[in-house]
């Protein structure tokens, strides 16, 4: 989402990280009495008996980790951290598996998530089975019939996930296909890349969208070949005009143009946000020292963002803002530089390797662009920090899976998309666990496993950094410790 956060509070803890001094002692302010029986400052809990990935470089592995107040209070040897021990230690054996640092999230959608859990699953393979028009037409029958209820408080038949790029004749659902679920009650099928729709025919009235609806300014209502008749497939801005009286939530939707199929070979997608405007307001949010996230998929929008921030950056000065480049898709060799220079933060996705890199490959990108997207090669030989995130719900949230995408770019088919941009595992764990953290101005608390952060852990299956790579998406995560308590374990 085109969010714009506040960062200034979290910078000002940022430069508080010299030394762990006065962390530790903002933990111990904070540290409820000892359990019965310990000596004051024992820890509270041990964790050893599995690998220990630490994320950290000056000390990449250990053999146990301390907590006491939520935070970590001792890296190290067995015995090292077994001198922090009271009576009253509760000591937690992995019995193999492996203990890593949180991971934390540098770029999703939580209420698209919300959506995509309560609509018609309709994502293909394999994690759906919307693989052709016909599938998309039984599935929301089915989603129906179990949710008749729903259908009647709402008046509403919404689906998630359709992916033309899928879909065995390789086009959208257009109204004729949906009005065969139901003619009745508006039906609403969103787009995986949540920048396109495709609506039936009481959705089109509902919505008042006729042949004599213009297109809006960035968005396209798709017509009938030949006739100015909606065909109802919806792209971008109209997208967003036509889910006003569909679907109110989707108001907050301003994202830049990212995925587009069927178009014509001169296609470059639609600016949805005017390039003056877009300058004026980073310069607003660069004046008053806040971070901005920004979505730049296409490398038109990549030379938007870096020509905006460029500007900002001469009225107000260079600062510790960290600007996101949400995406970078298609970050060209040439915007690497700049990118570097002016201090934007690359959030990119490799997950596309895995989820449309073959259909980059073969009918959006073509060969030499497909096998450039995420380029995080790039990024890596200049010593750049980046991020590695699956913008759920467009991909699903699967750490394993993101994992997996940016060691292996394996896509679908098997093929590698752009073999010079794998990442070793260990670079991989940082674009989701310490280098998110700095994307976040969260790195003094988060993100690794060392003294004085933050007790957040998660317990793999297996070690990712001794698995076979080609097997790391199959890695399980079975539990996830937040300041030392457990708030997920696997069934
Ligand atoms: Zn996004």
């Amino acid at each position: 989402m085109g969010g714009v956060l506040g960062g200034m509070g979290r910078l000002a803890l940022g430069a508080g990280a010299a030394g762990f001094g006065s962390l530790m002692r903002c933990a111990e302010a904070q540290t409820p009495p000892a359990a019965s029986g310990s000596p004051p400052g024992a820890a509270e809990l041990i964790y050893s008996g599995g690998p220990i990935v630490t994320v950290n470089d000056a000390q990449p592995s250990a053999e146990a980790v301390a907590v006491r107040g939520g935070r970590i209070m001792a890296v190290g040897t067995r015995a090292q951290v077994e001198a922090t021990r009271g009576p009253g230690t509760r000591m937690v054996n992995l019995e193999g598996r492996t203990m890593l640092p949180g991971f934390v999230d540098p770029h999703g959608h939580v209420v698209m998530g919300g959506l995509q859990a309560v609509g018609a699953n309709m994502l293909a393979a394999p994690d759906g089975e919307a693989n052709d028009i016909a599938a998309v037409i039984r599935i929301l029958r089915e989603w129906v019939g179990r949710n008749e209820a729903a259908v009647r408080r709402y008046n509403l038949i919404f689906g998630f996930g359709y992916d033309d790029s899928q879909i065995r004749e390789g086009r959208h659902p257009t109204r004729d296909d949906l009005d065969q679920v139901s003619t009745e009650v508006p039906v609403l099928i969103i787009h995986t890349s949540s920048h396109l729709a495709a609506a039936n025919s009481k959705a089109l009235e509902v919505a008042g969208i006729t042949a004599a609806t213009s297109d809006p300014v960035g968005g396209v209502f798709r017509r009938r070949a030949g006739t100015r008749e909606p065909d109802g497939v919806m792209q971008e801005n109209a997208l967003i005009a036509a889910a006003g009286p569909l679907l109110g939530r989707l108001d907050e939707a301003a994202w830049l143009s990212m995925i587009q199929a069927g178009a014509a070979a001169d296609y470059r997608g639609l600016q949805t946000a005017p390039t003056e405007a877009t300058i004026e307001a980073v310069s607003r949010c660069f004046e008053r020292n806040w971070q901005i996230l920004m979505h730049a998929n296409g490398d038109a929008a990549i030379d938007l963002m870096i020509a905006a921030v460029r500007e900002a950056t001469r009225r107000h000065g260079s600062g510790d803002r960290r600007p996101v480049m949400i995406h970078g898709q298609t970050l060209r060799a040439d915007q690497v530089d700049p990118v570097r220079e002016l201090g934007i933060f690359p959030s990119l996705f490799p997950m596309h390797t895995f989820d449309w890199g073959d259909w980059h490959r073969d009918s959006v990108l073509g060969p030499e662009r497909a096998e450039n997207i995420s380029p995080t090669g790039w990024l890596m030989s200049r010593g750049m920090m980046f991020t590695s995130h699956h913008d759920a719900p467009v991909a699903r949230p699967d750490s394993m899976r993101m994992l997996s995408a940016t060691v292996t770019r394996r896509s679908r088919s098997g093929d590698i998309i752009g073999p010079h941009h794998r990442v070793p595992v260990a670079t991989a764990l940082k674009a989701m666990t310490i280098w998110s953290t700095h994307q976040h101005f969260e790195e003094a608390t988060k993100g690794s496993i060392e003294v004085g952060k933050l007790a957040d852990f998660v317990v793999l299956s297996d070690s990712p950094m001794t698995a076979d790579p080609e097997r790391l998406a199959e890695l399980k995560v079975l539990e996830t410790i937040k300041e030392g308590a457990n708030v997920y374990r696997a069934a």
